[in-house]
């Protein structure tokens, strides 16, 4: 089955990403993408911001640096004419075989979620898995589906990356 949510994504984009999971090789790195929902299903990314100075870059764990990275979403938010917004994220499995969510990955889609200054119910994650060549990204779109009982319950759907 096809996956139902695209993402088209900027090939200088994909090549910024790869850089950097190869500037950070063997630790992981990411960062976070922006652009606009073109239809209910279909994303055009336009810029990547990255880790940013103070990012915590671990062989198994990436944090960004998250005060620099909001003031980077802002500025590029005011700079696109209040179009742009903020779409999702993406980090490196540097030396993984497949592109699979981890559940600390998943925690973070609660937590963007269920923020509301991110203002995004239904973010995008990115893995970029391997290594320098041979970076594969693997792409989902996430959200909560309520339950009557216990917490609610986190979707993935598959995502579509359609180069451009
Ligand atoms: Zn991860």
């Amino acid at each position: 089955m096809l996956p139902d949510v695209d993402v088209w994504l900027p090939n200088t984009v994909t090549q910024e990403c790869a850089v950097e999971a190869d500037t950070k090789f063997p630790l992981e790195t990411g960062g976070t993408f922006m652009g606009w929902w073109l239809y209910p299903d279909t994303a055009v990314v336009t810029v990547m911001i990255g880790p940013g100075p103070g990012a915590l870059h671990e062989r198994f764990r990436f944090q960004p640096d998250q005060q620099w990275q909001l003031e980077q979403i802002a500025a590029h938010y005011e700079r696109s004419g209040r179009r742009e917004t903020y779409l999702g994220d993406w980090h490196s499995h540097p030396g993984a075989s497949r592109g699979a969510l981890s559940w600390i990955d998943r925690d973070v889609l609660r937590r963007v979620i269920t923020t509301p200054e991110a203002r995004c119910a239904l973010p995008l994650m990115m893995i970029l898995w391997g290594s320098s060549g041979t970076w594969q990204l693997t792409a989902w779109r996430a959200q909560t589906v309520p339950r009557v009982v216990l917490w609610d319950r986190l979707h993935l759907d598959p995502v579509q990356i359609r180069a451009f």
